[in-house]
């Protein structure tokens, strides 16, 4: 259902901020983990002074450690409702497991699949019942073709808003958290019809290289991009030596618009 060979015209999603798919470029931005309301909401309205189209935020996050921040849950998700209100940006957050599926989908206007359940395909197939769209994050050791059978457990279930995001894998290279696999984005794009996006700031795991790794994905021809940001980035409970200063994501925005109009 994702090939080319099926649809032979790119899928184009359509949020009321904006389109991607097809030419068209969008910018999710926001915090890794929602922690409070004033830092959400401050995220939020800086975001969209700057030109992103979407907020991003984890209410629930999944941890590598049971003892870290697990996210503020429900709770999150009110808080993300709250700046979509005020700022009119739909929301995107990770749902876990596919009991949450309903929960998440009364809040939020798109899911995150992480990594990490990106063969979760209970969940997948949870998301592909819901008539919202689906950030499918690439698990950090699944190959392209497996990248795309996950998103066949969501097609198939008839949900056909899937957007790819390529989110770096791991490879021998310590320096950054992960690699990002830039030729990720020609190569899906020439077999699927779907929107493909970069998250530059997981492969990064260091502000100072989130940006180049943003011009790279969006020079290699995705469709849009999810950037962490946070007001008080050293203070962050979650991904805090990656997520972008105020100042460095209206930099960012500043050259995404110079490249996608040298594009
Ligand atoms: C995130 O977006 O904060 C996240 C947990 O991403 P990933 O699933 O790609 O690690
Ligand atoms: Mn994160």
């Amino acid at each position: 259902l994702a090939s080319t060979d099926v649809q032979p015209f790119p899928t184009v999603l359509e949020f009321p901020t904006g389109k991607t798919g097809g030419g068209h470029v969008m910018v999710a931005a926001g915090p890794c983990g929602v922690e409070s309301r004033e830092q959400t909401l401050t995220a939020a309205h800086y975001v969209k002074a700057h030109g992103a189209h979407m907020l991003r935020g984890g209410a629930f996050k999944p941890r590598t450690s049971p003892y870290a921040f697990q996210g503020l849950g429900v709770e999150g998700l009110k808080i993300l409702a709250e700046a979509r209100k005020e700022t009119g940006l739909p929301v995107v957050t990770e749902v876990l497991s596919p009991e949450q599926v309903e929960l998440v989908a009364e809040y939020a206007d798109a899911f995150q699949i992480g990594a990490r359940n990106a063969q979760n395909f209970a969940l997948l197939q949870a998301v592909g019942e819901a008539r919202k769209p689906v950030l499918l994050k690439r698990g950090m050791s699944m190959t392209l073709e497996e990248l795309l059978m996950s998103a066949e457990y969501i097609l198939g279930r008839g949900n056909m808003q899937v957007i790819l995001v390529e989110r770096g894998i791991r490879t021998f290279e310590r320096a950054t958290r992960f690699t990002l696999d830039v030729s990720a984005v020609p190569v899906l794009k020439s077999w699927t019809h779907l929107p493909v996006w970069v998250d530059p700031s997981h492969p990064a795991g260091k502000r100072e290289w989130v940006t180049p790794l943003a011009l790279a994905g969006l020079a290699a021809g995705a469709d849009g991009l999810i950037v962490e940001t946070h007001p008080e980035p050293e203070r962050a409970l979650s991904d805090a030596a990656q997520q972008l200063h105020e100042h460095e994501f209206a930099e960012l925005m500043e050259k995404v618009r110079r490249l996608s109009q040298a594009l």
